[in-house]
């Protein structure tokens, strides 16, 4: 466990906010000018009151709004493969020995996760999710998955496609970027000083080169935590902080799903309001970011989940588009009701500044820590 009492990692010298309406009011400013929250100021984010959340939750709506209006990006996760990993990620259901109940299967056909991306794009969604289980792919996996991006681009020119395989080797993401992959997917989901409890069988830092070989490529890096693992409050700042480094254009928020069968099986910690603090602490460490309520919502933010759009702007949709399509529906539903609106395959996500190409944003970020840009780790 991370111990609370250490070293700022930001070097920041932010006064304590003891006061909820000055912190907020300082957050809103930071974040409308794209300036990420010191340690201390998301510390102090986390340790609002149940009472205060109302307030964080409008501080943070003011902050997305500024970047991503009342849009909401809708996502869909396809699995090519599912089950059957050697890792030993202890939240998760597909991990060595785990005893949970779920598919397992190897890879699906290029046509098959074509038909399966279809239902995710008739319900709205902009981006395409490939994921599959394992520690990484070999090289002729990463044919495999070439195939299918070529396949959902074929049938969905404008889906956006990102591809979420495991730990990269060198020249894989190139070959991906060049099939027509837009994005890549790769948490760092907790901190480092906590990473050796969840995960035996791989290291903080490959995480964090394959978010890099990722970006260097010329994907889109995605990249987020989970919550609801155990962690202190010092870590989920600490894992948004190192985020905020690696400056991904997406930050995934995961809720834990205890499933039955994995080391974590018991774990319910977390509380709606709970939940929002930890969104809203995102947002603030990553204002400018695309920032994606994603798996767990249902279960952690339950009635509270139309609240969670002020913060987030960006969601996934869930399996069960592909059978009666139900859920997907009353998502939209809680979209427009909630004031929001699902973001056009026209309109671009990011605000206009994260979108440069690449070659000037280095030059941008070579400006060092400080400066309202993160340098690229
Ligand atoms: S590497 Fe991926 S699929 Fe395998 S146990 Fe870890 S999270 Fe699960």
């Amino acid at each position: 466990m991370h111990p609370e009492n250490h070293a700022p990692t930001d070097g920041g010298t932010a006064p304590a906010h003891t006061d909820p309406h000055v912190l907020l009011e300082t957050l809103v400013t930071k974040g409308r000018r794209g300036e990420s929250a010191t340690r201390e100021e998301a510390l102090a984010v986390l340790a609002l009151d149940d009472a205060d959340t109302l307030d964080l939750v409008a501080a943070a709506g003011r902050v997305r709004r500024r970047w991503f209006g009342r849009r909401v990006k809708l996502n869909y996760l396809v699995n090519l493969k599912s089950g059957l990993c050697p890792e030993d990620c202890g939240y998760c259901s597909q991990r060595l020995g785990s005893k949970a109940e779920i598919l397992k299967y190897t890879w699906l056909k290029p046509e098959e996760a074509a038909r399966a991306a279809g239902a995710g794009v008739s319900g709205g969604a902009k981006r395409v999710c490939l994921v599959a289980s394992g520690r990484g792919p070999t090289d002729r996996d990463i044919d495999r998955v070439s195939g299918t991006v070529e396949a959902i681009k074929e049938e969905h020119p404008e889906v956006e496609v990102c591809a979420c395989l495991g730990l990269l080797s060198p020249g894989q993401a190139e070959r991906l970027r060049e099939a027509g992959a837009d994005a890549y997917n790769h948490n760092l989901n907790t901190s480092e000083e906590m990473y050796g409890e969840i995960c035996t069988t791989h290291g903080y830092e490959d995480r964090k080169e394959t978010v890099g070989m990722a970006r260097g490529a010329g994907l889109s890096a995605c990249s987020g935590l989970i919550a609801g693992m155990g962690e202190s409050d010092a870590d989920l700042v600490d894992v948004a902080l190192e985020l905020r480094a690696l400056d991904p254009d997406s930050v995934p928020v995961n809720f834990l799903i205890p499933f039955e069968g994995t080391p974590l099986a018991e774990r319910w910690e977390l509380t709606p309001l709970r939940a929002l603090r930890i969104l809203a602490m995102v947002r603030f460490v990553c204002p400018d970011a695309e920032v994606r309520l994603a798996g767990g919502r249902e279960v952690h933010l339950r009635g509270l989940q139309p609240l969670a759009l002020h913060v987030a702007n960006s969601i996934f949709l869930g399996d069960y588009l592909t059978s009666e399509g139900q859920a997907g529906k009353a998502d939209l539903e809680m979209i427009a009701d909630a004031g929001f609106e699902v973001e056009g395959a026209g309109t671009e996500t990011l605000p206009e500044h994260r979108t440069e190409p690449r070659t000037d944003l280095v030059t941008v970020r070579r400006r060092g820590a400080g400066t309202d840009v993160a340098p690229n780790a």
